[in-house]
């Protein structure tokens, strides 16, 4: 079930923010998609492949889809030709597959370059350092079928709201750095950081992306 009075005060509650709401729809069938669109929402998160390849097609081809979970590189084919942005980039291996797919299919992929700044240990995500010395790969410059468009970014899972500010802040900074660093600045433009319990913290620390699960759709199981 979509929660249609919800989503119309976060559409509120974004406006004077200019950021973009992506409503993450993992483990949510694609009848509770199109409800979101029947509102107006165009942006869907999802973040298994074999999930958003089956949903994708009981849906609008008007739907966009943001990859936001960990992605195998063997897996990069199964969403190339129809993945909007892929938020979780977390190798220059992963980087390489994306590009290889995108040439093949004709097209140039946006990514996000996901930064690990929470304190739970995880094996996925950049360290702020390596996100910035990926921008200056030279081997980034040949890779003409992908365009990083910026940065994304998971707090920590706490109560503790200065712990999640100081982390979203880093975030902040960082992305402002990698722009400066970026070979198109203009186009490194994304910063998504904020879920359903953070994003209001988020929004004040400058993201201009949030990715909204269980405030729309309910608790998943
Ligand atoms: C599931 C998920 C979300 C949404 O989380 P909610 O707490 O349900 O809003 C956002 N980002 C990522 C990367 C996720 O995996």
């Amino acid at each position: 079930m979509f929660n249609a009075k919800a989503y119309q005060g976060l559409i509120k509650e974004l406006e004077p923010y200019k950021a973009t709401l992506v409503a993450v729809s993992k483990k949510k069938p694609a009848d509770d998609v199109t409800e979101a669109m029947v509102e107006g929402q165009m942006d869907f998160g999802e973040n298994y492949v074999q999930e958003l390849v089956e949903k994708k097609d009981l849906v609008s081809r008007m739907a966009r889809w943001h990859f936001i979970g960990h992605l195998q590189s063997n897996k990069v084919k199964m969403i190339a030709s129809c993945v909007h942005l892929i938020q979780g980039v977390d190798s220059v291996k992963l980087l390489s597959e994306i590009n290889k797919e995108g040439k093949k299919n004709g097209r140039i992929i946006d990514c996000l370059l996901q930064v690990h700044i929470a304190s739970e240990e995880t094996k996925f995500g950049f360290s702020e350092a390596e996100a910035e010395s990926l921008l200056l790969f030279p081997e980034l410059a040949e890779m003409t079928h992908v365009r990083i468009r910026g940065l994304m970014g998971m707090a920590s899972l706490t109560e503790d709201t200065v712990q999640v500010r100081k982390e979203f802040h880093g975030l902040h900074s960082l992305y402002l750095n990698c722009k400066m660093m970026s070979m198109d600045p203009e186009a490194f433009n994304v910063l998504s950081m904020g879920m359903s319990g953070d994003y209001r913290i988020a929004l004040d620390c400058g993201s201009n992306m949030i990715r909204i699960g269980s405030m729309l759709f309910g608790v998943r199981s």
